[in-house]
Order: structure tokens, then sequence, then C-alpha cells
């Protein structure tokens, strides 16, 4: 899951960054409203973390030109903004959900695992398809009720599949989910993490949709 955090303190975004990447995460990092409007044009995201008190151009204005142009990606506020007035307007300008600073950062992993959840319409904290079990929460997967042991990006890739279990996603597409921008990519490693995978749950569960890109299996 790629995430961007819009935070102009530098030391609340290093903590923040920190703690999501724990997570498992890709997190990019915007410092101001127009680095995150650039960012945000990029169109990669799976949700986004937005400070109020940005400089040169206000959070607040940020979401709602953000939404006024289309984009639907959740939107959580993290700001020391905590007056009720500031909260429904923030709200109300499309955000989904609200955390006051200081916050515990075990909380905000709690909700961006629940926003993550709700935009791909899962309800459940824990995704499930045919053996596979797959729990955000506790960064745990299991098949058949054995526990498997991922790499950190092979969890992601997986959770990228399991979220959507009936979507073809191109290798572009999981690069985007799995690398920020500091990171080096290399030509084949979208393969080498799904060849990985393949030979942890067993080479049926992951298809190659020739020409386009990968897939869970179908289950029956
Ligand atoms: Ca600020």
């Amino acid at each position: 899951m790629r995430l961007l955090l819009i935070e102009d303190d530098a030391m609340i975004a290093e903590n923040v960054q920190e703690a999501l990447r724990q997570g498992g995460y890709t997190v990019d990092w915007a410092d101001s409203g127009r680095a995150a409007e650039l960012s945000l044009a990029n169109g990669v995201y799976d949700l986004v973390l937005l400070d109020l008190g940005l400089p040169r151009k206000d959070g607040v204005t940020v979401l709602e030109e953000y939404r006024r142009r289309g984009g639907l990606v959740p939107v959580l506020i993290i700001t020391a903004r905590d007056a009720v007035a500031d909260r429904i307007r923030g709200l109300d300008a499309g955000a989904d959900d609200y955390l006051v600073k200081p916050f515990d950062l075990d909380e905000l992993a709690a909700r961006v695992r629940a926003l993550l959840r709700r935009r791909t319409g899962q309800a459940l904290p824990i995704y499930l398809h045919g053996g596979l079990r797959l729990d955000p929460a506790a960064h745990e997967v299991s098949l058949e009720g054995a526990v498997l042991h991922l790499v950190p990006r092979e969890f992601a890739l997986l959770q990228a599949l399991i979220e959507e279990p009936t979507r073809v996603f191109s290798r572009a597409e999981l690069e985007d989910k799995l690398y920020g921008w500091g990171d080096e990519v290399g030509s084949n490693t979208i393969e080498v993490y799904v060849h990985s995978l393949r030979r942890k749950l067993g080479p049926e569960q992951i298809v190659t949709i020739r020409g386009v890109g990968y897939r869970l299996a179908r289950v029956a």
C-alpha cells in the first residue's frame, strides 16, 4: 500500500513515516500544499494523511481542490486543530477521518487500516480468500491455517492482490504500490516477489494474465 503524508513538521513526518513503514506501507512525504498537489496528481496513492496547517496553502483547501478534481482516495486529517468547528469543516470538505495531534501512533495505524479496507468495500478486519487469510493488524498470513513467513514486500504484494481479488494488476501498478520516491526498483522486481510468493503459497494461488499482469486465483 502506498500512502502520501502531507505534513510540514519534519519531526512529526519522520515519526509517522517510521511507524507506518513498520506496518509495511510505502510512504511518500510532501512538506507543503504545493508539493502535495503535484504528488496527488500522480494518482498512485491508496490513502492520504493530511495536516491542515501547511505553508502557503492550507490543508482544507488542498483537500477541497483534490475532491473537486475528482480525487477519490481516502483522506485522514491529522492536525493540532481540535475545535469541533474544524473537525466538521475538515470532514465536510471531503476527509474520511480526523485525528487530533498529539495522537498515539498505534491508533493512527488502526485508523489507516480501517480506511484502507473500507476503500475496497471490505468491512471485516481480516481478508479471506480460499484458504488464504491475511490479517493486516497482526501482519500475519496463513494458508489453510498454517502461518507463512513473508518478507514485508511479499506481504504488501499479497495484500494488494487480496484486497481486490478479481482485479488484474499490471506490473507497473504493483511497483507503484510497493515502492516510494527514493526506492530503487529493479526491472524484474515484481516477478521476483511473485515467484517467491508462489513458492510459499503454492504456484496456483497467483495467476499470470499474459501481457496484462497478475491476480489471485479464483475461489471455487
Ligand atoms: Ca503543520
